[in-house]
């Protein structure tokens, strides 16, 4: 156990505000841990099921003298946020988020942040469907990456040191341009995502097949489509309110191959259908390979998705 930050404040203590926290306190990385989050609700619980040492109402009140701030809340509401705990950043101190979308908190939370002050925005590459104070665990960053995207002129040992926090949960850090880090997130993820949302919803539109067709029927492939659906959707609906150009640029290419396949469907042409699913089942052996996910046939899905 090495204490890393003699005090870390997380604001916003749902799924991944409170798996840090329980990292943090897995490995004995923080002397103190102060919280805040929106509702009065989330920061009783917090307070009970002991993540946090304490919760704050403002938070302003909970960054006070921390070393380490993290931004757990939806993308949407981290500007708001940087603007106010800005006053009440220590010199010297790390400002960090866990934002699905980079390009956005830059532009969001930057213009907040005091000279002296750190500022590198992060994502972990981790999360399941789940949210709220009591979906954390602290194993969810084990063997996950996480993106860090500092800004041109980042103090390296600020870089280096928050690089250690998140090896020290479990995770292995990639560093990335911000630009780049929504590009490759729009295709891994965000766009899922809307297919996952899309697809569910055509489902429940059909009016040919019942709604309880749908469930009972839900093994072939809709399945795990319902679990992605099932993600927060504020949280979603910020990430393609903030990431608008990168999701529309990868939306475009995936409808061109969605017509090469439709074609391929209504002209019978096995070839092209067989080379398709052929190159992509190589991509999921490359998943495996990677260590990012197993090969067991997990129909109940583990708590930890990639
Ligand atoms: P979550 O479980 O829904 O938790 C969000 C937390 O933010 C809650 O504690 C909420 O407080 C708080 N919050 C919301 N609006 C706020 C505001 N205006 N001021 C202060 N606190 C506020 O969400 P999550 O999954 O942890 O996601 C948090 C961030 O991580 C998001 O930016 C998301 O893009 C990113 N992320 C998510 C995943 C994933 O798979 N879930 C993976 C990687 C990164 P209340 O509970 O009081 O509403």
């Amino acid at each position: 156990m090495t204490v890393m930050f003699e005090k870390v404040a997380l604001l916003g203590l749902g799924l991944i505000g409170s798996s840090i926290a329980h990292g943090m306190r897995e490995q004995g990385l923080a002397k103190t841990i102060a919280g805040h989050a929106k509702s009065a609700e989330t920061r009783r619980v917090a307070l009970e099921i002991g993540l946090v040492d304490s919760v704050h109402e403002m938070p302003a009140d909970a960054v006070a003298g921390a070393d380490l701030v993290i931004l757990c809340a939806p993308v949407g509401a981290c500007g708001a946020l940087a603007a106010a705990v800005s006053v009440q950043l220590k010199p010297g101190a790390i400002l960090s988020d866990v934002g699905s979308v980079k390009g956005a908190i830059v532009r969001d939370c930057g213009p907040h942040v005091p000279p002296g002050v750190h500022f590198i925005p992060g994502h972990p590459i981790a999360g399941t469907e789940q949210s709220g104070p009591r979906a954390g665990f602290a194993e969810l960053f084990h063997g996950r990456w996480c993106i860090l995207t500092p800004v041109p002129g980042t103090d390296p040992a600020a870089v280096a040191k928050l690089t250690a926090f998140w090896e020290a949960l479990g995770s292995m850090v990639d560093v990335m341009e911000v630009a780049h880090h929504d590009l490759v997130l729009a295709i891994t993820s965000h766009l899922p995502h809307l297919i996952a949302y899309n697809t569910v919803a055509t489902a429940a539109d059909l009016e040919t097949v019942t709604n309880s067709e749908v469930i009972k029927y839900s093994a072939s492939g809709f399945r795990d489509f319902t679990r992605i659906a099932a993600s927060d959707p504020t949280m979603w609906r910020d990430v393609f309110l903030n990431n608008k150009e990168a999701v529309l640029e990868m939306l475009g290419r995936f409808t061109e191959e969605l017509a090469v396949l439709q074609r391929a469907v209504r002209w019978g042409d096995g070839e092209t259908l067989f080379n398709l699913f052929t190159r992509a089942r190589e991509v999921r052996r490359g998943i495996i390979a990677a260590g990012q996910d197993t090969a067991a046939p997990d129909f109940g899905r583990g708590r930890a998705k990639t």
